[in-house]
C-alpha cells in the first residue's frame, strides 16, 4: 500500500532526525551541559534563599539591637529612682524591694536580649559565609558551563548539515503522505518514541492489548489507517 509506504518513508525520517539529536544529547560533553546547568540553578536557588535569611536576620538584628538600648536606657533611672527611696525617711522595706526586684527583671531582660543578638548575629555570619561560598562556587560552575556550552554548540554546529539534510527529507516524505495522516503520525510520536506497532498474534505490538478480529481484517487489508484504541499507535501488518 502506497499510504503505508510513504508513512513509512516519513517514520525514518523523523526517526532519523531523532537519533541525530539522541547522539548530540548523549555526547560527554552535553552531560556535562545538563549537569552544570542543574548545579548552576541550585546555586541560584540557594543563593535567592541566604540573601532572604541574611535580609530577614538583619532586620531583626536592627529591632533587637533597638530594644536593647530602650531597656540600657532604663537602667540609670530604675537606679536613680531606687536611690531616691532608699535616702528618704518614709520609705517602707517591700517598697524598696518592689524597686529592686524590677531593677533585677531589667538586668535580666537585658542579659536575655544579648544572648539572642550574639546568637543572631552568628547565625548572620554562618549565612554571610555560606553566601560567599555559594557565589564563589557560582563563578566556578558559570565558567565551566560557558566552557561546556561551546563545546555543544561546536558539536551541534558540525552536525547541522546533516540535521539539514534530514529535515529536506523529511518534508520531502510529508508532502507524500496526506496531512492529516502527518498529524495523526506526529501525535502519536510525541506519545511513544515507536509511534508504528505491527499486529503481533492479533495484539497491537507497542502496548500488547488484544485487538478485535474486525479490527485484525482491516489491518491486514491495508486499505486504511488504523491506531489502537489502547496506546494510540498506528498499527501494520508484517
Ligand atoms: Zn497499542
Amino acid at each position: 500500500m502506497d499510504l503505508l509506504q510513504s508513512l513509512w518513508a516519513y517514520h525514518d525520517a523523523c526517526s532519523n532526525i531523532a537519533r541525530v539529536e539522541a547522539e548530540l544529547a548523549s555526547t560527554e560533553a552535553h552531560k556535562k551541559f545538563v549537569a552544570l546547568h542543574a548545579e548552576l540553578t541550585e546555586l541560584q536557588n540557594k543563593k535567592n534563599k541566604l540573601v532572604n535569611i541574611l535580609e530577614s536576620s538583619n532586620l531583626a538584628l536592627h529591632t533587637l539591637e533597638n530594644e536593647y538600648a530602650d531597656l540600657e536606657r532604663k537602667i540609670p533611672i530604675e537606679i536613680t529612682e531606687l536611690e531616691k527611696r532608699q535616702s528618704m525617711e518614709d520609705v517602707t522595706s517591700s517598697n524598696i524591694i518592689a524597686i529592686k526586684n524590677s531593677l533585677e527583671d531589667l538586668l535580666r531582660d537585658i542579659k536575655t536580649l544579648k544572648a539572642k543578638i550574639i546568637k543572631l548575629a552568628e547565625n548572620i555570619i554562618i549565612a554571610q559565609n555560606q553566601l560567599q561560598e555559594t557565589l564563589s562556587r557560582g563563578t566556578k560552575v558559570l565558567r565551566a558551563y560557558n566552557k561546556i556550552s561551546s563545546i555543544c554548540k561546536e558539536e551541534a554546529d558540525a552536525r547541522a548539515p546533516e540535521i539539514k539534510k534530514l529535515h529536506e527529507i523529511k518534508a520531502q516524505c510529508a508532502a507524500k503522505v496526506p496531512p492529516e495522516l502527518v498529524r495523526k503520525y506526529d501525535r502519536v510520536r510525541g506519545m511513544h518514541a515507536d509511534p508504528l506497532a505491527a499486529l503481533n498474534e492479533n495484539k497491537c505490538s507497542g502496548c500488547n492489548m488484544s485487538l478485535p478480529t474486525s479490527t485484525v481484517q482491516i489491518i491486514e487489508e491495508g486499505n486504511s489507517i488504523v491506531t489502537c484504541e489502547n496506546c494510540g499507535r498506528i498499527l501494520y501488518c508484517n
